[in-house]
């Protein structure tokens, strides 16, 4: 977010842009992220941003202005399915008003599903959308492609620099104060994901927001799991599993569920458990039958920063002048974070936003305006 946000308020007008990293360049959950790309949500502004973050990453070089930047997406398609009921029901509606706001995607029988992704077992799907252009990038070179981007553009990049409260005259935000010192500046954004928690603290606000730990896991057989297959988000499950392919030829596994509560998100516990992994794997063994002789490959777990209704708060903070925010991207943000950059930037330099933020205000939450999506919690919103 951060990277993207700095790249697009330089490119913007932005006269000076500085970004201050408390660590290594992408080393916060976008670490971890299984980085996925759809347009698949059932609220429209999410629909929509999404729409405008896929069109960025399937044209990264040109977006960046470097012919050699690569963003490692993989246009592998994605696919969702659904049991018969109430899940088919949302889905079928889902797909109709995701086309109405600009996605490419339509609903397939499993016949053709079948012919996208062989592996799969698709007797209990009533409802099967597509997107054949979504597919899955590479966090690592995503941020370093708008972060290079950014500095060829003039923005300073200072790592290892930690923000530790913020300068203010009276209602006004003029920088921050870090552990290199104090940056004075004429607007702050505070893109600092599950460690946000910090952020209210130094504004004397509340800020709405949970932290949960999720679990990824991949799995092999004795065939190599193919780059192209299409990506399989599986909501006959409960705790809404997804899968796409990795590197090595195995097949990466995550939930879309709520996680395991965590208090401090530098505290991750990576220990998984075998009845966790035998959860997953019956799972995967379930909709790819032949994995029912799988292995265990690797794990790993990485923090999501949830609002209450799931869905991201983005924009001004009322009563503080010049301080804007994107936090609660509730486990679904990597593919939104080209788009979220661009209509923060633009947001904060006065210029119509691609898509609007409003929706996604602070004030939300007191006001009851929630945005909860129609699958209810998950980052599938
Ligand atoms: C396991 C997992 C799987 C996921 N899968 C997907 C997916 O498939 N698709 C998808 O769209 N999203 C996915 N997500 C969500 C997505 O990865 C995140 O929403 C997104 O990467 C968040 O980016 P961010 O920049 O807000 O946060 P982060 O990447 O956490 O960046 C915040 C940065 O702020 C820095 N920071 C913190 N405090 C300070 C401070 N005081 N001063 C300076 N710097 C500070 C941190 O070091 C960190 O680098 C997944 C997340 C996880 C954990």
């Amino acid at each position: 977010m951060g990277a993207s946000a700095a790249f697009h308020l330089k490119k913007l007008g932005a006269k000076r842009v500085a970004l201050l990293e408390r660590n290594q360049i992408c080393t916060g959950g976008t670490a971890k992220s299984c980085a996925i790309v759809r347009t698949h949500y059932s609220i429209p502004s999410n629909t929509a941003l999404a729409v405008k973050g896929l069109e960025i990453f399937r044209h990264f070089a040109d977006v960046v202005g470097d012919s050699n930047a690569d963003c490692g997406f993989v246009n592998s398609g994605y696919i969702i399915v659904a049991p018969e009921g109430d899940k088919a029901e949302k889905l079928a509606a889902n797909l109709d008003m995701q086309a109405k706001v600009g996605a490419h995607t339509r609903t397939i029988s499993r016949q053709e599903a079948q012919e996208l992704h062989p592996l799969l077992n698709l007797d209990d799907c009533s409802v099967i959308g597509y997107e054949p252009e979504s597919g899955y990038a590479d966090p690592y070179l995503t941020t370093t492609g708008f972060i290079n981007a950014a500095k060829r553009l003039g923005v300073t990049v200072k790592t290892g620099c930690a923000v530790t409260g913020l300068l203010r005259e009276g209602d006004a935000v003029t920088g921050v104060c870090t552990n290199q010192g104090n940056v004075s500046a004429g607007a702050v954004l505070g893109l600092i994901g599950p460690w946000s928690g910090a952020l209210a603290g130094w504004a004397d606000t509340s800020l709405p927001l949970e932290i949960s730990r999720h679990i990824v896991l991949t799995f092999k057989t004795a065939e190599s799991y193919a780059r192209s297959l299409p990506i399989v988000k599986d909501l006959t499950t409960e705790n809404k599993m997804y899968f796409r392919p990795a590197t090595g030829g195995v097949v990466l596994v995550g939930t879309g569920d709520h996680g395991d509560p965590l208090d401090e998100p530098d505290n991750i516990d990576d220990n998984v458990s075998l009845s966790f992994v035998e959860h997953q794997g019956g799972q995967i063994a379930h909709r790819m039958p032949s994995f029912a002789d799988g292995e265990l490959v690797d794990s790993w777990t990485g923090p999501y920063d949830i609002t209450p209704d799931w869905n991201p708060v983005l924009g001004p903070v009322s009563g503080l002048k010049g301080l804007y925010l994107g936090y609660g991207f509730s486990g679904h943000g990597f593919k939104l974070a080209p788009a979220i950059g661009r209509v923060l930037a633009q947001s904060i330099l006065g210029q119509t936003a691609d898509v609007s933020i409003e929706p996604y205000r602070l004030d939300r939450f007191e006001k009851g305006n929630l945005l909860t999506g129609s699958y209810g919690i998950g980052s599938i919103s």
